[in-house]
């Protein structure tokens, strides 16, 4: 068969766009001056400080008027404002939105593939908007890779988004998540990737890998029962999927409510602990001893309150009562506490309101965007280059008004976000 050198070329073209995915063009450096500026530590703010940004990074830190820019360099007046690292969310679901719009069940069974990744584009773009520049998105539900595929467009420059962790679609024991309560003729697709036994649980974390994953995500317990939560995965598939997750790098993240499923998780040797509401005074300790973060989500709890016909104002449901006795024997004990909010549940660019009920809960402010920043990033792996404003470190700038260090939710409505150097939100 003869192939016309037209074709040949067409498919030379081809291979080459694959094998060199289009990077974006480097960024024009950026002066930042006159902003309140929080210091490295993230303890206090400096005044009247310029920021100089170069090829994505923060170049240097001085007193206004003392940097020299190189010329090209855009200048962004920030009289007046609070520049703060970009903000990190520790726990969303992109590829979910607010189960007062749709049922969950409906998300995962009803809605194609390609709209829930068409609408998770928008969600990212609200996301980087509310200054959040970096997120860990823990689970797909249902929604295959398309989290790696989201991560890739946005790292490419095709799409606004904020950096992306992602965990691809999450692992639970057979039988163990939902979709559930069909007929058991019917084989309901889940909104999770099923294992039983070790071996199992190995190969879909090599599968998992192979197809982008960041982080692992395991179930240590579910509703498995209708209204009760129960442990599920066994102490040997925990340990081999955070073996198998280590050998290639890779963290693992265990959802985990109950005290055996998170007693589980924490021996098996997981970074983090998400939702943790039933973990216990000696289980914190645990924690704390072998450096296993909590990730709180306590507007999720807010969030699916209201969704059952909570009105806040009114008293609080025993959901939001047990998450705030929670999360105020965390603080005490030490343990490190990281944002994450569970976002998707509700909407996508409301992560703010994590760390305002933090606040509520009795965390100072300071600590709060500890949590969103230094401390999220040193759970990321990525401690040395970012969330600080330090020269070395990658430029993720947030620029807002009012002092959040006094007011948390200050962040709310940043005014200029920079997200490596380029500016995705504003200047005024
Ligand atoms: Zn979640």
């Amino acid at each position: 068969m003869k192939i016309p050198a037209a074709a040949v070329l067409i498919l030379l073209l081809a291979a080459l766009a694959f094998a060199a995915p289009a990077a974006p063009p480097p960024p024009t450096p950026l002066l930042l001056t006159g902003a309140r500026v929080l210091d490295p530590s993230g303890d206090r703010l400096l005044d009247g400080r310029d920021v100089l940004v170069e090829n994505g990074h923060i170049a240097a830190i001085g007193a206004t008027g003392t940097l020299q820019a190189p010329v090209g360099t855009q200048k962004i007046d920030l009289t007046g404002l609070t520049l703060i690292p970009g903000l990190i969310e520790m726990h969303s679901h992109l590829l979910l939105h607010p189960y007062d719009e749709t049922p969950w069940d409906d998300q995962v069974l009803k809605e194609s593939l390609e709209l829930r990744t068409i609408r998770a584009v928008t969600a990212a773009r609200a996301t980087l908007e509310a200054g959040f520049t970096t997120v860990r998105d823990l689970g797909t539900e249902g929604a295959g890779y398309a989290d790696v595929a989201l991560r890739d467009a946005i790292a490419q420059g095709m799409i606004p988004g904020p950096r992306v962790f992602a965990a691809t679609r999450a692992i639970v024991a057979t039988g163990c998540y939902g979709p559930s309560g069909f007929d058991p003729r019917w084989e309901v697709p889940k909104g999770a990737q099923e294992v039983t036994g070790p071996v199992e649980m190995r190969k879909v974390v090599r599968e998992q890998i192979a197809a982008g994953a960041d982080w692992i995500k395991v179930y240590a317990d579910y509703r498995r029962r209708p209204g009760i939560t129960t442990p599920t995965l066994t102490q040997e598939e925990m340990a081999a999927a955070v073996d198998e997750a280590r050998s290639a790098g890779l963290p693992v993240a265990a959802h985990a409510y109950t005290e055996e499923g998170i007693r589980r998780a924490v021996l098996a040797g997981v970074r983090t602990i998400e939702h943790g509401t039933y973990v216990t005074d000696d289980l914190l300790a645990l924690m704390k001893q072998k450096g296993v973060a909590l990730i709180p989500t306590l507007t999720a709890s807010e969030a699916v309150s209201r969704y059952a016909g909570w009105k806040p104002g009114t008293p609080e449901p025993q959901r939001i009562k047990e998450t705030r006795e929670m999360f105020t024997r965390a603080l005490k004990s030490g343990v490190t506490i990281a944002n994450g909010s569970d976002v998707g549940v509700f909407a996508h660019g409301q992560n703010a309101r994590e760390l305002e009920l933090m606040v509520a809960y009795g965390m100072s402010p300071k600590e709060a965007l500890r949590a969103a920043t230094a401390t999220a990033a040193a759970v990321l792996g990525r401690g040395k280059d970012l969330g600080r404003i330090a020269p070395g470190y990658v430029a993720d700038l947030v620029a807002v008004k009012g002092d959040p260090l006094a007011e948390i939710s200050a962040i709310e409505k940043p005014v200029v976000v920079v997200k490596e150097g380029r500016v995705a939100v504003g200047p005024p």
